[in-house]
């Protein structure tokens, strides 16, 4: 594949240049974009003018079609980062009185939950702690426990840790509760198959910056028509009411307040790129070489996963960080900028860590680079082996199954 980025330029002391920002993201968005998608902001649009109405429409119906998603569901844009959608979705779908069992296992589901605090919506939670997955007979034993329940939340990639939850069995567990399902597929949607005939779900939310590759300000939802038109009356914020979004954009084709018009447009050239890429299997077979070249070769160095392979998803791997006393992660982290690439610190409470990115404009030659540097990264700070302690290791064999 061809990236639509050019390599960062590096001065003569090793150093990116801050001036734009031209290093490598190896975060989970914002992420490295196409220059192409970039340029598309240089135009100015009308919010309520025919072009930009045409722009939304599309933006709409390529979304429905990517969710597998026929004339039963639709799909509401709302402004704001990912989490304004997250809390625009389940205020707007978990009725007043309902009640919702929320799957925790990162900082995402806790999010959630927080966000249901403020809503003051009733709720329960399974909380598996930092990693560990939440299976479908769990969720099945908890529904059956708890009549009152009407919806079930869950986090498609927990971006916490990287862990990419078992969406399939939990949404069958769910429906055969006869009750609902809300997905956050915030870090997923685009990059994993998404299909409600295998995994029924009355909403779903994703954001324009992860794996369609745009840029930050806008997330959607999709959700069954059905829903949508019910949902009426839940909200308890005006700006965040998802019905009248999709109401307001039915009528009038035009967005309920201002819109991103400028990632509107960046986020419609992103999507060119991905009906190019040959759509979400295209997209997800880059994202699993980046991956795998990316674990094969700092296992080589010594590092190890949090995860084991069947738990790693191809949206971002946790790491440990080594033993060696010579380690430090803000010194690797600074190492690792002066070579171009930005890695991102580690979520969890127990053990030290940090992640790597492998979505965004990148491929298999830049996840080569990014070994490369992390060799260097680690002969500069004077860190022999990258082997991690040995209690981690032994904390991940809880995982292996
Ligand atoms: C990125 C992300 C969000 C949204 O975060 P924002 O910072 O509000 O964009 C929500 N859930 C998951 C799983 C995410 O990866």
């Amino acid at each position: 594949m061809q990236t639509h980025v050019s390599t960062p330029d590096i001065d003569a002391d090793g150093r990116s240049d801050p001036k734009p920002p031209s290093a490598w993201l190896l975060t989970p968005g914002p992420l490295t974009t196409a220059a192409s998608v970039k340029a598309a902001m240089l135009t100015d649009w009308g919010s309520w003018d025919d072009d930009f109405k045409l722009l939304t429409a599309r933006l709409r119906s390529y979304l429905v079609e990517l969710a597998g998603g026929d004339d039963d569901y639709d799909c509401v844009p709302i402004q704001g980062s990912g989490t304004y959608a997250v809390e625009a979705m389940i205020a707007s779908f978990l009725p007043k009185d309902g009640k919702a069992l929320v799957l925790i296992n990162g900082a995402y589901g806790k999010r959630i939950a927080q966000t249901l605090d403020y809503l003051g919506r009733a709720y329960t939670v399974i909380d598996k702690g930092d990693y560990l997955p939440p299976r479908g007979e769990e969720v099945a034993a908890a529904l059956a426990a708890e009549p009152a329940i009407s919806h079930v939340i869950v986090v498609h990639c927990e971006t916490s840790s990287g862990i990419l939850n078992p969406l399939e069995e939990i949404a069958a567990a769910t429906a055969a509760a006869g009750r609902k399902l809300l997905v956050d597929s915030m870090s997923a949607f685009g990059a994993l198959p998404f299909n409600p005939a295998d995994m029924p779900f009355e909403a779903m939310v994703s954001s324009a910056n992860k794996c369609i590759e745009g840029v930050p300000g806008f997330g959607f939802v999709i959700a069954q028509k059905s829903a949508l038109a019910s949902a009426k009356g839940n909200s308890h914020s005006l700006s965040l009411d998802v019905h009248a979004q999709w109401d307001y954009m039915n009528k009038t084709g035009q967005w309920r307040f201002t819109p991103p018009t400028h990632v509107v447009a960046a986020f419609m050239q992103a999507i060119d790129l991905h009906e190019e890429e040959g759509g979400q299997p295209g997209r997800l077979a880059r994202y699993v070489r980046n991956r795998d070249v990316l674990v094969d070769g700092m296992r080589n160095l010594g590092f190890e996963t949090l995860l084991a392979d069947r738990w790693l998803s191809p949206i971002i791997v946790t790491f440990f960080n080594p033993t060696d006393p010579n380690f430090a992660f803000q010194a690797f982290y600074d190492a690792m900028k002066a070579q171009g690439f930005i890695i991102y610190p580690g979520k969890l409470t127990v053990v030290d860590s940090f992640r790597i990115g492998c979505i965004g404009q990148l491929d298999e030659q830049v996840m080569r680079g990014v070994v490369a540097a992390a060799a260097k990264s680690l002969q500069q700070m004077g860190v022999a082996s990258a082997v991690p302690p040995k209690a981690a290791l032994d904390e991940r064999a809880v995982l292996a199954g």
